[in-house]
């Protein structure tokens, strides 16, 4: 067993983004034609890898239908045909970058639902009626919290819009305020108890800037908050961030300063392929971050190209319970990105779900999936099942809007091509699901507006 990454190996973080294409030698390798078509459709979708993507999680010798290649670099068939001939025709004539942002922008726009303001129409509002930005509510006990410095990653997934926010890096003196805000928020929230720090990856921060925001939770004050939850992709994309980089031992001292402050800690860890724990340093990573109390959990969606796949999901699941790490979610993936390249029917995702749990032992089978973050809730698809002569969805919720909800089972016409909640249709002739009625109620009022709410999905 390979345990203890020595430390002259240590590297420092080196980022590729679009400008680099030239630059990443493997790339190099190939014809000019398909590095001009990522070149081409990173223009529209989020490029950025890193060293260690590239030199060690992709295998090149599979390339194009590696998964780790298909999760982060963008490809031309992930765009609509004539987008891509737009984008590459421009690349190809050396347009300016000003002609190709453009074009790339009016892209962008029609492929994204929600482009902009999804975070905007979620602010919450503090007792004196004032906005806080940078924080979502949907359910009770937990609240998102985005730290403006939190708002990028160390490689990005091309099945993800978030990009969208991955905007202008500040001081610590914003750090402050903004943390100012959520605290106040926090005390006005008796049942609040869970704080979940999400991105963009709260990871891509240095330790004293996330300590900045973490530590002021940690005041025997606010022992209301009981679990911290930091999402976080940089276990796979970056494990060096708890291993070797020039802070990662503060980062666990942070950690630690949490847990002995009496609050459950858990790395929320997205994990989309095996591949990514295949390297000593990712194992590591979990070794280091489970050394100081915190708990790992683990979450994905499931997508095609990437993990759609149960003996992937298997080998993950049974790899990260071996390591002391805990599988939490499957999601489906939302409705937003280059959805038509990604998406797979809910009965194709339940099935790979199951496959993959009966697999493995029932230490893996805490996961719960697939799960579809909708605007009522977390939507679970326990099943296909036959009631009456009829064939059905058997769904759950995971989390709702009203706490009532969670739990009661709730059915929806077979649909072998639905893929996303608002595709499905309630069963045995009713005309609306259970919820609906109580759902549009929920519409009234400034608080319950509050409730209403739609969160982005909690990739991290
Ligand atoms: C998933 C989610 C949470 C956390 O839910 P848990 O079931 O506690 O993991 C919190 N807020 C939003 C908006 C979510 O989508
Ligand atoms: S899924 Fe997470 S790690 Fe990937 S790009 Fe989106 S926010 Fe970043």
């Amino acid at each position: 067993m390979q345990h203890h990454v020595p430390q002259q190996e240590a590297a420092p973080y080196r980022a590729f983004t679009r400008r680099d294409i030239d630059r990443i030698a493997a790339l190099a390798a190939l014809p000019k034609e398909v590095r001009d078509g990522i070149r081409a459709s990173a223009w529209v979708l989020p490029f950025r890898t890193n060293a260690y993507v590239v030199e060690q999680l992709i295998d090149w010798s599979r390339i194009p239908e590696d998964p780790i290649f298909q999760l982060t670099f963008p490809q031309p068939e992930m765009l609509a045909r004539h987008d891509f001939e737009r984008m590459l025709a421009l690349v190809q004539s050396e347009a300016s970058p000003r002609e190709l942002q453009a074009a790339a922008r009016d892209i962008q726009l029609r492929l994204n639902p929600h482009p902009a303001g999804q975070r905007e129409l979620n602010v919450p509002r503090l007792p004196d009626g004032s906005a806080l930005s940078g924080v979502q509510h949907k359910y009770a006990q937990t609240a998102l919290f985005f730290p403006s410095r939190g708002q990028t990653c160390h490689a990005y997934c091309t099945y993800c819009f978030r990009w969208a926010q991955f905007v202008g890096i500040d001081d610590l003196k914003f750090a402050a305020r903004e943390i100012e805000g959520l605290l106040r928020y926090v005390q006005s929230q008796p049942e609040l108890c869970n704080v979940l720090f999400t991105g963009g990856d709260p990871m891509v921060m240095r330790s004293a800037v996330l300590g900045a925001y973490v530590e002021p939770l940690l005041s025997p004050e606010l022992s209301q908050v009981r679990e911290i939850r930091i999402g976080t992709k940089a276990p796979a994309y970056w494990p060096q961030r708890f291993v070797q980089d020039p802070d990662a031992d503060d980062l666990l001292r942070l950690f630690e300063r949490v847990v002995a402050s009496g609050r459950h800690l858990a790395v929320m860890a997205h994990y989309s392929h095996p591949r990514e724990l295949s390297t000593p340093i990712a194992e590591e990573a979990i070794r280091r971050i489970r050394s100081t109390g915190a708990v790992v959990r683990t979450q994905a969606p499931v997508v095609r190209r990437v993990n759609d796949d149960a003996a992937a999901w298997a080998e993950l699941w049974r790899k990260q319970v071996q390591l002391g790490a805990v599988p939490y979610y499957m999601f489906v993936e939302r409705d937003t990105g280059p959805r038509q390249y990604f998406e797979l029917p809910l009965v194709r995702a339940h099935a790979i779900f199951n496959e993959a749990l009966g697999q493995v032992s029932g230490l893996g089978r805490t996961v719960r999936g697939p799960s579809m973050s909708a605007t009522p809730g977390k939507v679970l698809i326990d099943g296909v099942a036959r009631v009456h002569g009829e064939r059905v969805f058997v769904l759950k919720f995971l989390q709702a809007r009203d706490p009532d909800w969670v739990g009661r089972p709730f059915f929806a016409r077979y649909d072998p091509d639905a893929t996303w909640f608002d595709d499905l249709r309630p069963a045995f002739g009713e005309r609306e699901f259970f919820f609906e009625a109580q759902l549009r109620s929920l519409g009234h009022g400034p608080r319950r507006q509050l409730l209403l709410a739609d969160a982005a999905p909690p990739a991290e």
